[in-house]
């Protein structure tokens, strides 16, 4: 049956509140196909601006005129749903769709790969093949993302093998996605051999190769290849600038960023706004704040992105006031936010503690007609969270329009465990396993949630079900530069050449810090240690190595830059913080959270985070 949808009703970019009329009359097909068409670009301009109730209005209509079941349409719906981070609702359109082509399994296998469901989109990925579908050029990156994402080497290299079979190894796309693959799990060789083997390259692959390099620490090869990359075959442009910085930024390279930022301003490529919101991205991660707040100003224009990125830099500094400025300044020269400018506020607000601010801007949210996302109510959960509103937490939580997801679970968790409620973390922890597949970091806030109210047996019984489920708690890394060299330590490391320097340092200034009033607190040492045993276990955490370190090597006016892939403990921060004063030197500690710089005792988190 064919569909009249009236070509009037529909103006694909310019006014998506129209919902097209889509009446059951046959009509003819040339008028069918271009109404169609403009049916489907409404459904991609929709999934642009993230308009989530639009969408869902044009969905039902689109339901109740049965042209659903056209599988293009249903693409589009199962994009739109992805870009709205609802990938059961793209599931859900995927499940109705009744031949489905190549096409439907690749938008529905990237849904899940971009929402952070790297199981199911494997899962997909398998299905489809026993479906005897031939995978494609867009199916296999997809697959190979979810790969690198659970660092699932051998998932990986199956999907290697299956791209040599069909041929699409040599595919510039495909390969791309196999060195990024293996970069990101780590198997530096076999990206290389990939990479060397390509027929063509594109930024992809050698942004792959650049980063593998750099997080092994292999910098200068990883400077050589970006060299390499501005001289040999690929056409630099501020994007593959802008690519590079952001792996610097991501490996908190601050040095090899620096270098590139020259290079950026001798190729005049500094003026892009691409490479200026990665300028900043890149200072803000290493912990320059000035210098990110020095490229955002001196920006010729700025477009949403960067506004955005100096955003996250207030937000991870805490210069929340100046988050409220830059806010103020894009509504007076008419930049509209998206949802991530108000997640960069929202997440200033809560690490500032600023519960009523946040409240207001969460409103605004709506004034600017867009609808919060999960990782918005996870923000407000967190605010409230820490700010001991637990029950308001719990309220809010239940009025989610969304089924919550493991991050907003989480941060009520961390409210719990700050202000030691472990019955509503009990609940938490309920409702979070109902989810099903809980990440390692969620068993670990349970387990500290516990642990930091006294009760050990339940902390002990939470990392036992996270053992039996085959989860390994990630190790604490904490890393500084020095020169082009990034030199890496896990808790007790023994194996850095300084080694008996670097505990040295940390005995005569344990000395010191005692006499200035500093009392170890064992509490957050959550290993069932006698007294003395938690004392040492916590005195030799990664973080303070590394400062010791830094105490050791670096000339005695230079701030000590500490990256931590975990969130640093309440002891340490308190460690720290001796640290500064007894050896007066500003140090700035990065954790997964946000940034802490101690100065002559003190810290720029208030002790707040
Ligand atoms: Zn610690
Ligand atoms: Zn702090």
């Amino acid at each position: 049956m064919l569909l009249q949808i009236p070509k009037k009703s529909l103006q694909p970019s310019s006014n998506p509140n129209l919902i097209p009329n889509i009446s059951q009359n046959p009509s003819n097909p040339i008028n069918f196909d271009q109404n169609y068409r403009n049916l489907c670009l409404l459904l991609q301009s929709l999934s642009s601006s993230r308009s989530l109730p639009k969408g869902q209005q044009l969905h039902a209509h689109v339901i109740k005129s049965g042209v659903q079941k056209v599988t293009l349409l249903s693409n589009h719906l199962i994009n739109f749903y992805s870009k709205c981070q609802r990938p059961n609702d793209a599931r859900q359109v995927f499940d109705e769709i009744p031949h489905k082509f190549s096409t439907s399994w690749s938008s529905v296998i990237s849904s899940f790969a971009q929402n952070e469901l790297p199981n199911l989109s494997l899962e997909f990925f398998r299905r489809m093949i026993e479906n005897g579908i031939r995978p494609d050029d867009h199916i296999f990156p997809s697959a190979t993302k979810s790969c690198a994402i659970l660092s699932s080497i051998g998932s990986g290299r199956s999907i290697h093998s299956l791209t040599v079979k069909t041929g699409f190894d040599s595919d510039v796309f495909v390969g791309s996605s196999l060195v990024d693959m293996y970069a990101k799990c780590g198997e530096i060789h076999d990206a290389r051999r990939v990479f060397d083997e390509m027929p063509e390259r594109n930024v992809v692959s050698w942004s792959g190769m650049i980063y593998g390099y750099a997080q092994l620490g292999e910098d200068e090869e990883a400077l050589r290849l970006f060299k390499l990359a501005l001289i040999a075959d690929l056409d630099v442009n501020d994007f593959t600038f802008s690519s590079v910085i952001r792996v610097c930024g991501h490996l908190t390279l601050l040095e090899l960023g620096s270098q590139v930022h020259c290079l950026c301003v001798k190729t005049s490529f500094d003026s892009s706004s691409f490479v200026g919101s990665s300028l900043i991205s890149l200072y803000s991660k290493c912990g320059v704040f000035d210098e990110a707040d020095r490229v955002f100003e001196e920006m010729p224009s700025r477009n949403l992105g960067a506004w955005n990125s100096m955003l996250i830099a207030c937000a991870q500094h805490g210069h929340t006031q100046k988050a409220f400025e830059l806010f103020r300044r894009m509504g007076v020269i008419g930049v509209q936010p998206n949802f991530i400018t108000f997640l960069c506020v929202l997440s200033g607000c809560s690490h500032a503690g600023l519960v009523k601010e946040g409240e207001f801007y969460f409103g605004q949210m709506h004034e600017h007609g867009i609808e919060p996302g999960a990782q918005h109510y996870a923000c407000m959960v967190d605010l409230l969270g820490r700010a001991g509103k637990l029950p308001e937490a719990v309220g809010f939580i239940e009025s989610m329009p969304m089924e919550p997801t493991e991050s907003v679970w989480g941060a009520l968790l961390t409210g719990c465990r700050i202000h030691g409620d472990t019955e509503t973390a009990t609940f938490a922890a309920k409702r979070l396993f109902e989810l099903g597949t809980v990440s390692t970091g969620m068993h670990m806030l349970l387990s500290n949630a516990y642990a930091a109210a006294g009760k050990f047996e339940e902390a002990a019984r939470a990392r036992k079900m996270m053992r039996d489920r085959g989860l390994k708690k990630e190790t604490g890394l904490s890393w500084v530069e020095e020169g082009n060299r990034v030199h890496t330590f896990a808790s007790g490391d023994l194996s850095h050449p300084l080694t008996k320097e670097i505990y040295k340092k940390l005995k005569d200034l344990g000395e010191e810090m005692e006499r200035a009033g500093y009392i170890a607190d064992t509490t957050f040492v959550l290993h069932d240690l006698d007294g003395e045993e938690k004392q040492r276990a916590i005195k030799y955490h990664s973080e303070r190595l590394a400062i010791a370190f830094g105490l050791v090597a670096f000339a005695p006016e230079r701030p000590i830059r500490v990256m931590k892939n975990l969130r640093v403990c309440g002891d340490c921060h308190t460690a720290i913080k001796f640290v500064s004063k007894c050896a007066a030197r500003t140090i700035v500690l990065r954790d997964n959270n946000r940034f802490h710089r101690f100065e002559a005792g003190a810290c720029s988190c208030g002790d707040y985070w």
